[in-house]
């Protein structure tokens, strides 16, 4: 294989998850100085541990629930689970906790963290216009601290996969920053490089800092947990958006074999748009639609048929009043579909426990039903099902022996859930972060006893509020 060959063949087949990957970039043959992962080195090593006597939640159809069950680790992987496992490494006594796949997020601008329930009451203060106005002022070092932010609220949550929706690539060093926040927090991540705030819908966006990462993705991955897509405008924004400035933006993210991401069909009135897509052999395998609230039964068999994923993120369309996701319909037609936080700019806090929840509570309220959706399928959706929807159902999203270690483990001693009843259904229903007691990503613990354990907690605070204050200062606004 030619060196551009192989290259090609590393962040296509990394980013859309094939098994193996990984491997490549741990190997001690490739080691080499990355730019992308200096500060993980920082990171806690993968060890052997093994998490006994808890209730385990594989997410896994075909080993289900295990109470009084066991997960033993090794080098980042799942060596087994179950109830007779002899396990090895550091004991960590699961005794009353649940145990479960981190949950994967599918959509979240996290580069606009730092503007947290910004978007007020009034049209002059909405969501869109706040992140605009402040984003057009934004370095590279507000990206790095407002996605830092983010990551580390992620892990904090029992967040273990991200998809970083970067749609403010001002420059390539604004693009490096959130890849560097990101390793720094040691979360699975993809990055989906976008475009800058402010571009007009007449300009396509510039593709050097998207050529720039793709070129030299092995030295960004950190060690492979973090993936590369393109973040794309789509046809559409205030009004539609001529073929030869958005063409030119995903023949390149195809000819880099990088998965594609667009937000279409975002409210009830966006009629028609993913017919436009479909028409113009802009949906495939390769394609996350975000929102699609008002797909026709149409296009949902074009969905279908075409193998696009899709994410829906309940808090923020109720929040901003795009209606109910048409969760229930994607799962009928066997979809692939995620949930996601969006931004939280719009909905405060990031806990996607609380999403999935309202993802089901949308569901039943529309069906008028306190049994359409049920709590599983709604942690399904959070976990092996999100996973899925970004091609890497092979590697996380369930506790299955051979897969990477993202795990959780959930104490119910606190005053919100103090008694196990359905383990689904509490944990759906009840979990906050201070319930999350241990965080796993890829072997590593990157919480454990309910306090962070790679992360200066005070330091990232200060980080993102100093940000904000300069942010404020230069726009002059709010
Ligand atoms: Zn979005």
């Amino acid at each position: 294989m030619c060196a551009l060959c192989r290259r090609r063949f590393i962040h296509g087949a990394a980013a859309l998850g094939v098994a193996g990957a990984a491997g490549l970039f741990s190997s001690p043959l490739m080691a080499q100085p990355r730019r992308g992962d200096a500060a993980s080195s920082k990171l806690p090593a993968r060890g052997e541990f093994t998490i006994a006597n808890a209730h385990v939640m594989t997410m896994d159809g075909a080993l289900g629930d295990i109470p009084g069950g066991s997960v033993h680790v090794r080098n980042g992987e799942i060596v087994a689970v179950g109830k007779d496992v002899k396990g090895g490494g550091q004991k960590i006594d699961g005794t009353g906790m649940i145990v479960m796949p981190g949950l994967v997020e599918t959509h979240w601008h996290m580069w606009n963290t730092l503007y947290r329930s910004f978007a007020g009451d009034k049209p002059e203060e909405g969501y869109f216009l706040t992140v605009a106005r402040f984003g057009q002022q934004m370095s590279a070092d507000d990206i790095f601290q407002s996605t830092r932010l983010a990551a580390a609220e992620a892990i904090n949550s029992g967040m273990t996969f991200v998809h970083s929706w970067c749609h403010n690539v001002r420059s390539t060093a604004h693009a490096e920053a959130d890849i560097r926040a990101l390793a720094e927090v040691g979360i699975r991540a993809r990055h989906s490089c976008g475009w800058p705030q402010g571009l007009p819908d007449t300009q396509s966006a510039d593709q050097g800092p998207i050529e720039s990462l793709a070129r030299d993705w092995k030295s960004w991955s950190n060690e492979g947990l973090i993936t590369l897509g393109m973040a794309w405008r789509g046809q559409f924004r205030a009004g539609p958006i001529k073929p030869e400035v958005y063409q030119p933006e995903v023949d390149n993210a195809r000819k880099l074999a990088l998965p594609i991401t667009v937000h279409v069909a975002s409210s009830r009135k966006a009629v028609n748009q993913i017919e436009a897509l479909y028409k113009g052999k802009l949906m495939g395998k390769d394609v996350q639609l975000i929102h699609t609230l008002s797909a026709s039964p149409a296009e949902l068999d074009m969905i279908k048929e075409t193998g696009s994923a899709v994410s829906v993120s309940p808090g923020s369309e109720l929040r901003i009043g795009y209606g109910y996701p048409q969760t229930s319909e994607m799962l009928a037609k066997g979809i692939p579909l995620g949930i996601s936080v969006d931004t939280s700019a719009l909905v405060g806090s990031s806990n996607l426990f609380a999403v999935l929840k309202l993802a089901r509570d949308c569901e039943n309220a529309k069906a008028e039903s306190e049994f359409k959706l049920p709590a599983r399928k709604a942690l399904e959706l959070g976990t092996i099902e999100g996973a899925r929807s970004m091609g890497m159902g092979d590697e996380i999203g369930s506790l299955t022996p051979g897969k990477r270690a993202d795990l959780i483990a959930i104490s119910p001693n606190a005053l919100n859930m103090a008694v196990v009843t359905d383990a689904a259904h509490l944990v759906l229903e009840a979990t906050g972060p201070e319930n999350i007691d241990t965080v796993v990503v890829d072997g590593r613990i990157l919480k454990r006893g309910g306090k962070l354990a790679a992360l200066d907690t005070p330091k990232v605070v200060a980080g993102a509020r100093a940000a904000l204050a300069g942010v404020r200062e230069r726009t002059k606004w709010r």
